[in-house]
C-alpha cells in the first residue's frame, strides 16, 4: 500500500535515536508507511507539506500493556480494599458482557489511546477474535493476545491458534500481529504454561503474562510448591527476552534479580499498581538487573484513563518515592520507557520507538504553546512532567494521519462513543 510522500514540518523534532538528536526546527519525511529522512527543514521540500509548526514531533508512544475493552468498566471499581478488586469487583462485571459489547467497547478504548498519542499497543483480553476486529479497524499498530486460563485452556489455545493464523506473529509483515497471552501465574498451571512455551517456540509468537500482580496470586503459586511467581515461570522457561510480564509488583529482591538476569521484558503500569494495590513495582532493581522496562496504561478502569503522558509522570514520581531519591528514573528514562524501550520490550525496536530513516512512519506531535507548556526550556521534562494526552496535535501510524487536534480522521467518534455507551448501559445497575 503506497501513500504520498509527506513532509512534516515542526518547531522541534525529538528523534530519541541513540544520540538523543533534536532538530529545531526540523522535518520528518514520510515515504508511504516508512520514515524517509529526519533532519533540518529542507530548502525545497518535495511532497505534501503537513504544517505542524508550533508542535514537537516525537516517536509514536508505545503502550506495553492494556485491555481496550475494559474501557466499559471505567468508574465501577473504585477504591477497593486490597485483594478484592479482581475477584470481588471485576469478575462479576465481566460476566455481564458478550463479545459484541466487548468489540464496541474496545473501539472506544482504541479511540481514547489514539487521541492521547499512542500508536502501538499490546492488547490482551477474552474474546480477542471480536476485540481484534476493533483494534485492526482503529488503525493502531498492535499485538493482540487472547487470555488463556486453566479452566478454559483447550478452547483458549484453539482461539490463540486461530488468532495466529489470522494475523501471523511477525510485526514486520502486519500492522496487527498475534501473541500468546496466558492470564497469570495463579490462573495458569504448569501443563498449560508448558504448552504456551511450545506454541511460542513453534510460531515465534511473543508471550504476555501478568506476573505477581497481587498477594493472592503469590499465595496461590506458593501453595503449589513454588518459591514465588517469578521462580515458577522460570522453571517453565517463561522468564526470557521473548516474554513480557505485566506489573511484577510482588517480587522479592532475589526474584526481581532473576527476572532481570533473564532479560525478561516488564510492562510497568505505575498508576494501576498504585490505585489497585497501593504498591510500586521494584523497577529500579529490575532495571539494574537487566530487565527491559516499558510503560503500560493498563485498562481504563484501573487508573482511570489510558494516557501514557500521565503514566510517564506518575512512573517518575512513584519511582522517586520508592527509591527515596528524587534523581531516580529521570525524565529521559521515563520518556524512553514509553517509546524506544517500550518498543524493545515488545521486540519491535527495529520498526518503531525512534524517529530514524527506515523505521515505520509512526509519529506523535505535541503542542509547545500555552501557559501549561511554556516556557519550553527542556523538551524532555516538558513532555514527561507537563504535557497531557490532550496536548497531542497529530498522530500518524504507518504513514496515515489518524488524528489531528484531538479529532480522529478515520473513525466515527460519535458512533463509537454511542456504541460504547450502549455496552456500558448493561452495567448500569452494577451498584444496585
Ligand atoms: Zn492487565
Amino acid at each position: 500500500m503506497s501513500s504520498p510522500r509527506r513532509v512534516l514540518l515542526a518547531t522541534q523534532v525529538l528523534t530519541l535515536d541513540p544520540a538523543n538528536t533534536i532538530f529545531a526546527p526540523g522535518a520528518v519525511v514520510l515515504d508511504g508507511n516508512t520514515i524517509g529522512s529526519v533532519g533540518p527543514v529542507p530548502e525545497q521540500p518535495e511532497g505534501e507539506i503537513v504544517d505542524l509548526r508550533g508542535s514537537i514531533l516525537l516517536p509514536g508512544l508505545v503502550n506495553t500493556h492494556t485491555h481496550t475493552p475494559m474501557w466499559v468498566f471505567r468508574g465501577l471499581t473504585e477504591d477497593v480494599p486490597r485483594g478484592e478488586w479482581l475477584t470481588g469487583r471485576l469478575l462479576p462485571l465481566e460476566r455481564r458482557l458478550g463479545p459484541e459489547d466487548l468489540r464496541m467497547a474496545a473501539l472506544a478504548g482504541c479511540l481514547e489511546l489514539l487521541q492521547n498519542g499512542v500508536t502501538t499497543i499490546a492488547d490482551r483480553y477474552g474474546h480477542m477474535d471480536a476485540v481484534a476486529t476493533s483494534v485492526e479497524a482503529s488503525g493502531l499498530r498492535a499485538v493482540v493476545g487472547h487470555s488463556l486460563f486453566d479452566r478454559t485452556g483447550e478452547a483458549d489455545l484453539a482461539r490463540t491458534e486461530r488468532l495466529i493464523d489470522r494475523f501471523g506473529t511477525d510485526p514486520a509483515r502486519s500492522r496487527v500481529w498475534a501473541g500468546v497471552a496466558p492470564h497469570a501465574t495463579d490462573t495458569c498451571g504448569p501443563d498449560l504454561l508448558r504448552r504456551v512455551r511450545r506454541l511460542s517456540d513453534r510460531t515465534g509468537a511473543r508471550v504476555f503474562i501478568h506476573l505477581a500482580q497481587s498477594e493472592e496470586e503469590v499465595g496461590a503459586v506458593v501453595a503449589r510448591g513454588a518459591s514465588g511467581c517469578a521462580a515458577y515461570l522460570d522453571g517453565l522457561g517463561l522468564l526470557a527476552p521473548d516474554v513480557v510480564v505485566a506489573h511484577a509488583t510482588y517480587l522479592s529482591d532475589a526474584e526481581a534479580d532473576l527476572v532481570g538476569h533473564r532479560r525478561t521484558a516488564v510492562a510497568h503500569c505505575p498508576s494501576s499498581n498504585a490505585k489497585i494495590e497501593g504498591r510500586v513495582a521494584p523497577i529500579a532493581r529490575l532495571r539494574r538487573a537487566g530487565a527491559v522496562v516499558g510503560l503500560g496504561t493498563d485498562a481504563a478502569c484501573c487508573n482511570n484513563g489510558m494516557d501514557l503522558f500521565e503514566e510517564m509522570k506518575i512512573a517518575g514520581l512513584l519511582n522517586k518515592v520508592a527509591s527515596d531519591d528524587p534523581a531516580a528514573l529521570p525524565a529521559i528514562d521515563a520518556l524512553r520507557a514509553a517509546t524506544s524501550e517500550a518498543a524493545r520490550a515488545l521486540g519491535i525496536d527495529h520498526l518503531v520507538g525512534s524517529l530514524e530513516p527506515g523505521k515505520r512512519a509512526d509519529v506523535t506531535a505535541v503542542r509547545m504553546g500555552g501557559p501549561r507548556l511554556m516556557p519550553w526550556h527542556d523538551p524532555i521534562a516538558n513532555l514527561v512532567y507537563a504535557a497531557r494526552g490532550s496536548d497531542v496535535t497529530a498522530v500518524f501510524v504507518d504513514g496515515r494521519l489518524l488524528a489531528r487536534d484531538g479529532q480522529p480522521l478515520c473513525l466515527d467518534s460519535e458512533r463509537i462513543l454511542a456504541d460504547g455507551a450502549q455496552a456500558a448501559r448493561r452495567l448500569g445497575d452494577a451498584h444496585d
